[in-house]
């Protein structure tokens, strides 16, 4: 792991206020979790339909997106396709323009983070303004979230008075979360009112009838698509599912996934813009299509089903990891364990390889994930493309590898299939084992902060033979 990398965590597990709000949301999340599942039987047979569809729907992906590109058109719906970020950017941006637009208020989404839409926007003159209260108290901080659906968990109450304090100074200074809330809609009401673009996420997009879905609590995301004239959903390319009654069973696994609820506060329908005969609704809607390699991801089989994830965070929740540094110390958009294992393929090896290290493998994350994306097995193939010698399809494979491990792993499996020299090493080695136990103990960052194991006075050749057993 590097200096940089390291210096994060470091810093992460120094943070003792940010670990004990984390925690603190991270342990109620995971109760209200337990309650709304307690239904085993449940729980698993919604399980296997959800894996089902995400499966067959990722499998399906690039006939679906076809379909979906179709009948969104019919309904009137703008289909734009990026292949990068970059370009996404620029398509909103695009629109913006075409709209003489120089502010937009935001729904919750986490591909607008990925795109680093509000810098750029801002860089051009545009004003992003974020409607979901998590993203706007990050915003107010000038953060990054930490978490896909709380994206504020690692402050608390008092951090967030303080903060409105601050941005709303006629406001006075309450620790209250109704009143806090209550001053952040305030505030939010008029530029929903006055917003000439509203653009939002998308959970789920629905092939066969041409619709999205956004799933939320606070109806932002609602104020957001329908209030101002235009409307710009911004989604990666995954998100499709090939029919309307997939969705169901889909929206019961992430609210109970994700929160513990039973049902979300808000289910959005988005089919069109407004018809003639309707008296709200935005007059033009555009969804953006990101790809940002995700056709990559699709192409190789094995770690197609990163492809799966519905963003509940349920994985973040239960990584012991992710509960003890937080979200900030990945340095990545997405956190956590699907974060682990999504941000180094679509950003490559080169640059988030050391990621795959961040997880103890204890398998936590599979057993909760509600579409049961196998997050271990990837993590395990990322580690072994990031050190490896041939290429493979992700950007950056074989970053990691050290040359000096590389002769030494080498060496050793050369002297595993010639029986002679394996001994000469094997005795070698023990021969000089309190020798290197000692050195052991003062380079590895592993036994610096672990015991290391004592080493017995003699080896088991020799105690085979003091008890007379024949060594083969
Ligand atoms: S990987 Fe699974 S548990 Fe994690 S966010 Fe995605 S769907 Fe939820």
């Amino acid at each position: 792991m590097t200096t940089e990398f390291r210096k994060h965590i470091q810093h992460a597990l120094t943070q003792r206020e940010v670990q004990a709000n984390t925690k603190n949301v991270v342990n109620r999340l995971r109760n209200h979790r337990r309650a709304a599942l307690s239904d085993q039987a449940d729980w698993q047979r919604l399980r296997r339909q959800s894996t089902a569809i995400r499966t067959h729907a990722v499998d399906k992906l690039p006939q679906l997106l076809e379909l979906l590109e179709d009948k969104l058109t019919q309904n009137g719906i703008r289909v734009h396709w990026a292949e990068t970020t970059e370009q996404a950017n620029q398509i909103v941006l695009t629109i913006m323009q075409q709209h003489n637009a120089s502010f937009v208020i935001k729904g919750k989404s986490m591909v607008s983070e990925e795109m680093g839409l509000n810098h750029y926007l801002k860089a051009h003159g545009i004003e992003c303004l974020e409607s979901d209260l998590g993203e706007l108290i990050i915003q107010l901080a000038n953060e990054q979230p930490s978490h896909i659906i709380v994206p504020a968990l690692h402050k608390n109450r008092k951090q967030i008075a303080r903060l409105f304090h601050t941005y709303f100074p006629a406001t006075p200074y309450t620790e209250d979360i109704n009143a806090l809330a209550q001053s952040a809609r305030h505030f939010l009401r008029h530029k929903f009112a006055t917003a000439p673009v509203g653009l939002t996420g998308v959970n789920f997009m629905v092939a066969e009838t041409g619709t999205l879905c956004l799933v939320e609590n606070e109806g932002n995301g609602r104020m957001c698509s329908s209030v101002p004239p235009v409307h710009i959903a911004v989604s990666g390319i995954e998100k499709v599912v090939e029919h309307l009654s997939d969705v169901p069973p889909l929206l019961r696994m992430l609210t109970r996934s994700a929160t513990g609820q039973s049902i979300t506060t808000y289910f959005n329908m988005i089919s069109s813009p407004r018809k003639p005969d309707e008296k709200d609704g935005p007059l033009e809607v555009h969804l953006v299509l990101l790809d940002n390699g995700r056709s990559r991801i699709y192409n190789d089989l094995e770690l197609r089903d990163t492809l799966n994830c519905i963003r509940c965070g349920a994985c973040m929740n239960h990584c012991p990891i992710y509960k003890h540094i937080g979200g900030h110390a990945y340095q990545t958009v997405i956190p956590g364990p699907i974060g682990t294992i999504l941000e180094p393929q679509k950003s490559g090896l080169n640059l988030y390889g050391e990621l795959t290290q961040v997880s103890t493998l204890c398998g936590a994350c599979r057993e909760v994930c509600p579409v049961s994306i196998p997050i271990p097995k990837i993590i395990n193939r990322l580690r072994w493309e990031y050190i490896r010698q041939s290429a493979c399809n992700i950007p950056g494979a074989g970053s990691g590898k050290k040359k000096t491990e590389a002769i030494v792993w080498k060496i050793w499996a050369w002297s595993c299939v010639h029986p002679v020299v394996y001994n000469r090493i094997g005795r070698t080695i023990t021969n000089m084992r309190s020798l290197i136990g000692r050195i052991l103990k003062k380079i590895s960052a592993w036994t610096a902060v672990r015991s290391t194991p004592k080493l017995t006075k003699t080896t088991l050749h020799e105690r085979l033979k003091a008890l007379k057993i024949e060594d083969k």
